[in-house]
């Protein structure tokens, strides 16, 4: 039986969560809810997480007055909480303190080691603390970190452990070619490729003077740098949750398009070293700005997932999120115009279709039915992560069965009732047919729409979405 494993990175503990994990979030869980219909819910693991050790969260719990252990157990909860608010079906939370986590890594650690792949230099490079990882001159622009252009890069020196990463270059590059390991979109394919062409160099993979993280089982000075245990999540998972093992490894690793190089080159290569099955996909989507400006702190532009429910419901927030633009590419959330967009949409769209054809269903027996099969054009756009385009076909179907609606006026022919029934029939159809298409996406809304129009006798209900 075909098995179908997501994971999402995981997420680093010394922030809270934001719109742009939950995009991420919402991409996966799309993704797991539509295999999960297609392969069954046992054939399918969708993992997300916290990524909680490293530097930066020991200094962001020393500021709190906690141990990191402290503060980490404070903060995936948060993450937590904010994937229960949107309806995120991930199948486990994975923390990175998980002791089995910890055993795991040291083991692979170990047997790369006792192989030869790790070996013992020195590093010295400039370092960004904000992202927990030394900059290479590809890395910065104007001599600093793009991502914290206010944060003096810091020289560091230190006794490391390197990994033979230019061992691997060739091998991942083949892989990536002959499609094994598929990266895409194409533009990110093309970069890593172009990348590993100009050739790579070996990297650290342990720090000195970070007490919070893994330890190197065979010098315990030295932690295991954050990046390459974190990375090792997606597998670990796999041992850790009962009963999973078989699923490695996994059908897709899905990320923003900033972290690309870890997953796609550095993270097969380590694979390769522990002598592990490669992940078959990695998809890294674009940025976003909000209104047409980058999301920061200091702009005061971050928006909690939160927020987006507490105005729009969570389907509200979701549909919202998929259907703002083609996901992979660059975008722009214009929050200014998502009243709008789900007033029309959902409120009046879909939401008056709903009760327009519900009411004037109301004491005629309707029969019982069930949904069509997924269209082929459905399935391929949902397996090519087409999520906009899937959201536009739903909404065109909408309002092609309005315009029936409006041409048969059915409520003319109340007097007839086998006449109503025959005029309403391919409308009540149509709605679930969309309410199954629409599951992944909008899994409350689909499940009340289901419900209410597969049954024979179909009564109006309370308006899914009101207008505000
Ligand atoms: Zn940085």
């Amino acid at each position: 039986m075909q098995k179908y494993y997501v994971n999402t990175p995981i997420y680093y503990v010394n922030d809270v969560p934001h719109v742009g994990h939950l995009y991420t979030t919402l991409a996966a869980d799309v993704l797991a809810r539509y295999y999960r219909i297609k392969l069954g819910h046992e054939n399918v693991l969708f993992v997300t997480g916290t990524d909680e050790h490293g530097a930066k969260v020991a200094q962001a719990a020393a500021q709190h007055n906690k141990t990191p252990q402290e503060y980490a157990d404070e903060v995936a909860p948060v993450f937590q909480k904010a994937w229960e608010a949107t309806n995120i079906s991930h199948d486990y939370f994975m923390r990175t303190t998980h002791h089995e986590h910890k055993k795991i890594v040291q083991g692979i650690l170990q047997k790369m080691y006792d192989a030869g792949h790790i070996y013992k230099g020195v590093y010295e490079g400039l370092y960004c603390v904000g992202c927990e990882k030394f900059l290479t001159e590809q890395d910065m622009v104007n001599g600093k970190c793009p991502l914290h252009p206010n944060q003096e890069p810091i020289q560091q020196k230190e006794d490391n452990y390197f990994f033979k990463l230019s061992s691997f270059g060739a091998q991942v590059k083949a892989k990536i070619e002959s499609g094994e390991l598929e990266v895409q979109p194409q533009s990110r394919r093309n970069e890593v490729l172009g990348r590993i062409e100009q050739g790579i160099e070996d990297i650290s993979i342990s720090r000195q003077g970070v007490a919070w993280g893994i330890q190197i089982p065979w010098d315990t000075s030295q932690t295991v740098y954050v990046w390459v245990e974190a990375l090792f999540n997606y597998y670990t998972a796999t041992k850790i949750i009962p009963g999973k093992e078989d699923f490695w490894p996994n059908q897709l690793q899905l990320m923003a398009k900033d972290i690309v190089w870890f997953h796609a080159c550095i993270w097969p290569a380590l694979l390769l070293a522990a002598e592990l099955k490669l992940p078959k996909a990695i998809f890294a989507h674009g940025f976003f700005t909000i209104n047409g400006q980058k999301m920061s702190k200091s702009l005061g532009n971050v928006i909690a997932p939160q927020e987006l429910v507490d105005t729009y419901g969570a389907d509200g927030a979701r549909y919202l999120l998929l259907s703002a633009y083609t996901f992979g590419n660059d975008g722009d959330l214009a929050l200014d115009k998502f009243t709008d967009t789900y007033n029309s949409d959902l409120a009046n769209g879909l939401g008056n279709l709903v009760s327009r054809t519900a009411k004037l269903c109301e004491g005629l027996n309707m029969g019982e039915r069930t949904p069509l099969e997924f269209s082929e054009k459905y399935k391929n756009r949902m397996e090519h992560y087409e999520f906009k385009e899937v959201l536009d076909d739903i909404w065109a179907k909408l309002a092609e069965l309005d315009k029936y609606f409006n041409h048969t006026m059915p409520w003319k022919l109340k007097d007839s009732p086998e006449a109503l029934k025959e005029a309403l029939l391919p409308v009540v159809q149509g709605l679930v047919d969309i309410a199954a298409e629409l599951e992944p996406f909008m899994p409350q809304t689909a499940e009340k729409m289901s419900k209410q129009f597969t049954s024979a006798a179909i009564g109006a209900v309370e308006p899914y979405f009101t207008r505000i």
